[in-house]
């Protein structure tokens, strides 16, 4: 894990899942928090090296690669932690995500591990999108759904720290279908992010980049393709084809192996997501048909 410094008070530590650092004198924020112990110990043992405070801490959101070590943080430091608000219901209720990704039952114990439940952490501060100040620490908020309910990314000194608002391209081609909720509202947070002027910013998984704004199109291009292969399939079934269809065919078409539940349940929402985008765009129409969800081309819309 590197530690790299991007102006007189920002850093991010870049590894798997970015962490991000902004130093005020005796107070010191971490934008997120890795995803376990052993990860947020890296970071913790370099701050100390280096003499740089703990005091602070930013949850973009509840997903558990970005706030599985804050435990260890609130544990260890007292720190003041800030998240949006409906993210904090997980943050401090994790066994959340598996309840969801598993259709609300029960999740079974597979379910529930390290990737996609974290610690409870305990949320001091709830943000919503707009201007903030804790401390000497000013940021705006700007919440950017589409990947989580209510994510956010942050502006402060001039740095976006920008959550998984966006992909690397390396991540898009790696996860080839990427992990979304919402495709419509995807696009929309790019577009939100793609008009934020400040100095750079750091992606949740990536590296930093002053000019993001190519890369944030690349994430809109990427999408709109999966959205227009999607589209392509079901029109070429116009008696409809199921929900376990689509899933199945997606999953076969780009290559995507899913040999477990977690992943098989992480994918099935990422193409649920696509096909929601499609819904909202009016392309698609949706029904049950004998017990099955199905989806059908939307004849006669543009
Ligand atoms: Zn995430």
């Amino acid at each position: 894990m590197q530690f790299k410094k991007l102006n007189d008070t920002c850093y991010y530590f870049e590894g798997a899942v970015n962490i991000g650092y902004v130093h005020h004198g005796e107070e010191g924020l971490l934008i997120d928090a890795g995803i376990d112990k052993s990860s947020i110990k890296k970071v913790i043992r370099k701050l100390k090296e280096e003499e740089l405070p703990i005091t602070h801490l930013f949850v973009t959101h509840a997903h558990a690669d970005h706030y599985g070590g804050a435990y260890v943080l609130q544990k260890d430091f007292n720190v003041k932690t800030i998240a949006p608000r409906f993210e904090k219901a997980i943050l401090e209720n994790p066994m959340l995500e598996p309840l969801y990704l598993f259709g609300g039952n029960d999740p079974l114990d597979e379910l529930r591990n390290k990737f996609l439940e974290g610690t409870p952490i305990q949320v001091h501060e709830v943000v919503d999108q707009g201007q903030y100040t804790f401390d000497s620490f000013q940021m705006s908020v700007f919440i950017l759904p589409g990947h989580s309910y209510f994510q956010a990314g942050i502006v402060i000194d001039n740095i976006f720290y920008a959550a998984d608002a966006y992909f690397s391209e390396e991540q898009l081609n790696k996860h080839k279908i990427p992990y979304i909720t919402d495709a419509q509202m995807t696009i929309e947070s790019l577009q939100k992010a793609s008009e934020i002027t400040c100095q750079g910013a750091v992606p949740g998984h990536g590296m930093y980049e002053e000019h993001f704004q190519p890369t944030i199109q690349k994430n809109v291009e990427y999408h709109e393709k999966v959205l227009t292969d999607l589209e392509i399939f079901i029109s070429n079934n116009p008696d409809g084809v199921t929900h376990e269809q689509t899933v199945a065919y997606m999953c076969e078409t780009y290559g995507v192996n899913t040999p477990q539940l977690s992943q098989f349940l992480l994918y099935r929402t990422a193409v649920t997501a696509y096909l929601i985008g499609l819904v909202k765009r009016k392309k698609l129409k949706t029904d049950i048909q004998r017990s099955c969800w199905v989806f059908y081309i939307n004849e006669g819309e543009g």
